[in-house]
């Protein structure tokens, strides 16, 4: 089997929730999205996404993702895509780093191959754990009795798990408004819920430790990229008993022997485009569970495409390391694609169609805007 053609779509999508709100001021209303298929000789066709959370979370952005696909793609012209890890050669020859433009092609590479032999990607990648994955709310940052709504509101569709942002500056209330954010979101806590506050590296260890010093006693998180940087993440975490998972600094395969080497923190937040797709997801999911790393399994942002990625990826990883999976069709109000995983039983199971079990909105997503053959 070869690779015959690679055609690139664009599409944007507007946030379902109208402007989303990180700490530092950052302000998203739409995501540009990248999404690509790859079709065999055979005719057999693979789909994968890549959509960068604006240009204004980690070192990504849409025109990027285009531009290194641009690079990439004729040098796969003619090879097997059911080789991943040749795949995944040939694209770190064609270019160095550019993760976020390798994923939607290492993706589509595992769609196909799946489809190829009638078995599903989770299948591929080790075997279904059968959990339904419990799902992971993004409360962005507001103000508290708002996050508390939007906490509960996701508690009544199913939701689990809250990732719940924070990361005032001092001006705009501070570690103080940090504190009653986080009081309110976990004020009505269920039996079972899973906590995170998310400060997407807005912190500084300063005043991290004065928000967690002003908080009110006996409250469940797990604190999530409090930090920019690796020293200040390390001196926060010589100085705080608080559960620390790292997001934004653990990105690559090197960022997470980092983590392990440094004991940096009590897990991850795998977002699959972050590290280049499912091949090296998967090697990150296999290192944590080497290290005893929880791990969310998410992605930057993204439409159905590259949530039934996550999906599939997340099925894999045993109960007791998966802290929850991100259903970013929920962020989006566009549907690339018919997926059946429905939110049940607390959680998602991965569908057992072959490869993704995607079928993808040909019309919605138009002509290509690129096409190698
Ligand atoms: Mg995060």
């Amino acid at each position: 089997m070869k690779i015959a053609a690679i055609e690139l779509y664009q599409i944007d999508l507007p946030y379902a929730g109208g402007v989303y709100r990180l700490s530092g001021g950052r302000e998203y209303s739409s995501f540009d999205a990248s999404l690509v298929r790859v079709v065999a000789d055979d005719g057999t066709e693979g789909w994968g996404e890549s959509t960068p959370f604006g240009s204004t979370y980690i070192a990504a952005h849409a025109l990027g993702a285009r531009a290194g696909i641009t690079e990439i793609a004729p040098h796969l012209l003619g090879r097997d895509p059911r080789h991943l890890d040749r795949i995944n050669e040939a694209m770190d020859t064609a270019l160095v780093g550019h993760n976020h433009a390798k994923t939607p092609i290492d993706v589509a590479c595992w769609d196909l191959f799946g489809r190829s032999v009638g078995m599903p990607v989770c299948d591929l990648m080790g075997g279904r754990t059968g959990l339904p994955m419990p799902i992971v709310s993004s409360i962005y940052a507001g103000s508290p009795d708002d996050m508390r709504e939007r906490v509960a509101d996701h508690r009544a569709r199913g939701y689990r798990g809250h990732s719940v942002k924070i990361g005032a500056l001092d001006s705009e209330g501070g570690p103080a408004l940090d504190a009653e954010r986080v009081a309110a979101s976990l004020a009505d806590r269920q039996t079972g819920e899973y906590f995170l506050v998310d400060a997407n590296g807005g912190l500084t260890p300063e005043n991290a430790l004065r928000f967690l010093q002003l908080l009110p006693e006996g409250l469940d998180f797990t604190l999530e990229a409090p930090c920019a940087t690796w020293r200040e993440t390390l001196s926060l975490r010589r100085r705080c008993t608080r559960p620390i998972v790292l997001d934004e600094l653990a990105q690559t395969d090197e960022d997470l022997a980092h983590l392990i080497a440094t004991d940096a923190a009590d897990g991850i937040g795998l977002k699959i485009s972050k590290n280049g797709g499912l091949t090296h997801g998967r090697r990150q999911r296999d290192t944590c569970l080497s290290a005893g790393l929880t791990m969310s399994v998410q992605d930057t942002v993204g439409s159905t495409v590259a949530f039934s990625a996550i999906a599939h990826l997340g099925q894999t990883v045993p109960e007791r390391y998966l802290r929850g999976i991100l259903d970013c069709r929920d962020m989006v109000s566009i549907t690339t694609a018919q997926f059946d995983a429905p939110v049940k039983n607390g959680g998602v199971t991965a569908p057992d169609a072959p490869g993704l079990g995607l079928t993808v909105d040909r019309e919605l997503l138009g002509e290509p805007v690129a096409r190698w053959c």
